[in-house]
């Protein structure tokens, strides 16, 4: 079993801004508008997994998505610094359960229980099945959910992005539908 201990969401604010360009002709000249979506603001929240703002911060200002970028590679810092933590476990704790907290099977000869603690707290979380203890694990993977990402400000984000963080970094398409 798998969880994320912590997780952003972010959200860029874009103006439009009107681009006109005129180009050459023989016969008439004209000129051809465009518009383009020039980012103004962004908000990120770090979450952790009891709902709780960790971290916000709101920006406006120059520079948008390149202080976006560095906000985010400086959270994910400070995040996997946090998560190399191993508190022991508190061993005056003691639970009493019969099933294992994490599938609920009951314990058994052959199916017995071990201790499934917190290692950010050392805070004890219940009886598990010694399987299931091994296989839970904290992912040195950090979220980041990204509102419209998929649409217009990808790209924006995409060039400030160096190839060394490129490299560490998975895309994934979460939902194609597009929020209101
Ligand atoms: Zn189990």
């Amino acid at each position: 079993m798998f969880f994320h201990k912590f997780c952003i969401y972010a959200d860029i604010e874009s103006l439009t801004e009107k681009v006109f360009s005129a180009e050459p002709s023989n016969d008439k000249s004209f000129s051809l508008q465009t518009e383009i979506h020039k980012p103004v603001a962004y908000s990120v929240l770090l979450i952790d997994d009891n709902k709780n703002i960790v971290y916000h911060k709101f920006y406006c200002g120059l520079d948008v998505i390149s202080n976006l970028v560095l906000s985010l590679q400086n959270i994910s810092k400070a995040v996997l610094k946090f998560m190399e933590r191993n508190v022991p476990i508190n061993e005056n704790e003691i639970i009493s359960q019969n099933k294992c907290h994490l599938c609920g099977k009951f314990f058994s000869k052959g199916n017995v229980s071990v201790r499934n603690h917190d290692h950010f707290t050392g805070k004890l979380l219940g009886k598990a099945s010694q399987g299931c203890n091994l296989n839970y694990k904290v992912t040195q993977f950090l979220p980041v959910i990204m509102h419209n990402l998929s649409g217009y400000d990808s790209h924006l984000i995409l060039k400030e992005i160096s190839s060394d963080l490129a490299k560490r970094m998975k895309i994934i398409p979460v939902n194609s539908q597009k929020l209101p």
